[in-house]
């Protein structure tokens, strides 16, 4: 199951600084190269070991004051239907609002995890201040400072004690996503691809509202396919209907070995989009983009080109990534999608042996070696895939804390050149031998 922590609570109570500490190191990095997503409101956390995806649902809500309240209102409900945790977060400068007691009392009928989190505990002297909170009778109080950091510890120690460390998988066939934002095809995609008759195998363990498995098994081609689109909630209040549409993304997307992205050629690569392309990445999924709708765009001989060249530029450096032009009302490389489909879930399962690894590899080495380091040869004696649910490389030698960022991606791209690994993410590790 997704792990997934939702931080609600009213606006200003720190909701949003708590969210960009908990994934700080790794929104920094993706920050930097793609030069977008500062919009993003989830995103991928760690501690001790255990993964999971963080949600700030305050970013979620705008718009005028009459539909705020109902909209938070409401976007509590959701958190509790999609999330594994809820942190409840109050601040203990301003003590109980009118607003911190409606959440309060819909967070009580959950049957979720829920974590009091008393905010803006900067100093001691303010613990026993929070006190007070007790009487939302939601339990436990835990005290933090957002902006320090100080108490984040305790509190995560207890979120991630519902997360396993590693599941195992207990079905073989490939699962796949369609991911995209509304409207840009994905249930016309299901659709032409199943037909009527769509055999529903496995409703995923948890509550029968969650997303539903499909059994493709059609031309050669066998697959557990995630239906999401079907599942569309009706949101009394409109403004939800994005943060409804992440949190199921966020889902199928952890649910899946390979996600089929696809976005709408009339808009081209948006901010959200490259958003499911990090939370793949980052998860360590297969990736293909599908560029749908593709007969709506007037073309020449060169649109296709230099349609791809924006999107790979958008998503470097990880952009090794099969992309496609498809029109699902016209029939158009649907089945090509799914071959391709197909072929990054080979490639991300494939296991290199070890002989012809070393063969390539450490003739590429000998050719181009990683540069000395204080006076110092740094030696690569041999290198192995390390068994995993994504591709890992170990390269064993005398020196590994010498090996810099860019020749890991000299090394990555090689690893790329020479064995296909399109559209998976690729992690390489220098170990001391
Ligand atoms: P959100 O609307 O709930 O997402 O709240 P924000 O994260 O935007 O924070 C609202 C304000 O509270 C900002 O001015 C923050 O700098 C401030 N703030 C957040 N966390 C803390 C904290 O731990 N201590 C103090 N003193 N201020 C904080
Ligand atoms: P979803 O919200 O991503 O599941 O999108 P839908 O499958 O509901 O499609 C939204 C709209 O786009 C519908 O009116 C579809 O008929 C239309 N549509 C889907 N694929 C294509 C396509 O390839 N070309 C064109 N012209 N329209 C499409």
């Amino acid at each position: 199951m997704a792990n997934i922590v939702a931080i609600v609570g009213r606006p200003n109570v720190g909701k949003s600084t708590l969210y960009n500490r908990l994934t700080e190191s790794r929104k920094a990095i993706v920050d930097d190269f793609s030069g977008v997503t500062r919009d993003r409101h989830y995103g991928e956390a760690e501690w001790i070991g255990k993964r999971f995806t963080v949600i700030d649902t305050g970013g979620f809500v705008h718009g005028s004051d009459d539909i705020f309240e109902a909209a938070i209102r409401e976007q509590v409900h959701i958190a509790i239907e999609e999330a594994s945790v809820i942190l409840f977060m109050v601040d203990v400068t301003t003590g109980i609002t009118d607003l911190d007691d409606d959440i309060a009392n819909v967070l009580r009928r959950s049957k979720k995890p829920v974590y009091v989190v008393a905010n803006k505990v900067d100093h001691a002297k303010l613990h026993h201040a929070s006190a007070e909170f007790y009487a939302f009778g939601l339990g436990e109080i835990f005290n933090i400072s957002s902006a320090t950091g100080s108490g984040t510890g305790e509190l995560l120690d207890q979120v991630v004690s519902h997360f396993e460390i590693l599941e195992e998988e207990e079905d073989t066939l490939p699962k796949i996503t369609i991911a995209g934002r509304p409207n840009v095809g994905k249930s016309s995609l299901t659709n032409a691809l199943l037909g009527k008759d769509r055999n529903i195998v496995t409703p995923i363990a948890g509550t029968t509202r969650d997303a539903i498995r499909i059994h493709y098994n059609q031309f050669g081609n066998e697959f557990l396919l995630i239906d999401t689109a079907g599942l569309r909630r009706k949101t009394k209040v409109t403004e939800n209907i994005e943060f409804y549409s992440v949190m199921r993304t966020i889902k199928a997307i952890e649910d899946a070995d390979v996600v089929a992205l696809m976005i709408d050629a009339n808009d081209g690569l948006e901010a959200q989009d490259i958003n499911i392309f990090h939370l793949a990445e980052k998860n360590k999924k297969g990736v293909v983009i599908l560029v749908n709708k593709w007969d709506m765009v007037e073309k020449d001989h060169k649109t296709a080109k230099e349609f791809e060249a924006r999107i790979r530029e958008k998503i470097a450096p990880f952009n090794d990534v099969p992309i496609l032009f498809t029109s699902v009302t016209e029939k158009q490389r649907i089945f090509k999608a799914v071959e391709t489909i197909m072929e990054v879930y080979q490639n991300k399962t494939k296991k290199i042996p070890t002989s012809k690894l070393n063969d390539v590899m450490l003739q590429v080495i000998e050719n181009y070696p990683p540069p000395a380091t204080k006076g110092k040869y740094i030696k690569v004696k041999y290198v192995t895939q390390i068994p995993g649910r994504s591709p890992m490389f170990a390269f064993f030698c005398n020196l590994p804390q010498y090996i810099k960022d860019p020749y890991k991606r000299f090394v990555e791209n090689k690893l790329r050149e020479n064995f296909d690994f399109s559209g998976v993410p690729i992690q390489v590790f220098f170990r001391q031998k």
